[in-house]
This record gives structure tokens, C-alpha cells and sequence, in this order.
């Protein structure tokens, strides 16, 4: 599904803006933060705010066409990949990775936690990437 689709679905107006800053989210699936987003297509469109990018991405993760993530206390992250999945923050480099499990909400939904229906879970792990371990192993 291409951006303009993918903002179309979700009832996001789909302002030239939005699709360059939908289809820089779908080809960098890195979790950028907004910083990240604006330096990259401020080069582009030098007309673009910092505060326009981030409040189009809280836009779409309040439409529910991105995610919004709070793993790392020194950004706002976000993911194109709305499926459910957990993340996991390397506390050495800072990149964030996917890991693709429904254990968590299957598990919670099951549970109906006390009467209460939950409908999302954010499962955020922190540990060393294998990328930053064989780096320590080699020195
Ligand atoms: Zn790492
Ligand atoms: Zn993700």
C-alpha cells in the first residue's frame, strides 16, 4: 500500500506534506524519530517546520496509520509497521529493533485484565544488540 492509500484509509487528509513524511516513515522502517524525519526532508522541502513534522506523525499515530513509541526517554519514535509487535532498545547504540511476537496481547486479551478491554500493547525491551556484542567480544 503506498502512502497515499495507507492516509486515505485512515482518514488522514493527504496533503503533500503528509505523503512525503508517510512514505519517508515507510522506506526507513529504522523507527525515526521527528528530528530525524524533518533534517531528512527539510533538504526538500525547505518550507517544512519541525513542529509540522512532528505534529503530522502524533496525527497519524492518533489515526492509527503509524505507531508512536516512547522506548527511549530521550525521543519520540516512530514505525510505519502498525502491526503488533514488540520492540527492543540496544542501550549502547540506540537503534531500535522489531520483534515480531503476539504473545503479549493474546496473552492480555485472554486475561480480560480485571473486566477492562485492552485493545493495544507496547512491549519495550532494553538489553545489548548482537551488532554491539561482537563488538565488545572483539576488543
Ligand atoms: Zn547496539
Ligand atoms: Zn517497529
Amino acid at each position: 500500500m503506498k502512502a497515499y492509500d495507507i492516509l486515505l484509509s485512515h482518514q488522514v487528509k493527504p496533503s503533500l506534506q503528509r505523503i512525503a513524511i508517510m512514505e519517508y516513515l515507510l522506506e526507513h522502517r529504522t523507527h525515526p524519530s521527528a528530528e530525524e524525519v524533518y533534517l531528512a526532508l527539510s533538504e526538500t522541502m525547505p518550507t517544512l517546520s519541525k513542529t509540522t513534522v512532528y505534529n503530522t506523525l502524533r496525527l497519524f499515530a492518533d489515526h492509527g496509520a503509524a505507531l508512536m513509541l516512547t522506548i527511549d526517554d530521550r525521543n519520540v519514535n516512530f514505525d510505519a509497521d502498525t502491526s503488533q509487535h514488540a520492540h527492543f532498545l540496544c542501550k549502547k547504540c540506540n537503534k531500535i529493533y522489531d520483534f515480531h511476537t503476539q504473545i503479549g496481547l493474546n496473552k492480555m486479551k485472554e486475561l480480560r485484565m480485571e473486566g477492562h478491554q485492552v485493545e493495544e500493547a507496547h512491549t519495550y525491551y532494553k538489553g545489548i544488540c548482537k551488532d554491539c556484542l561482537e563488538i565488545e567480544k572483539t576488543n
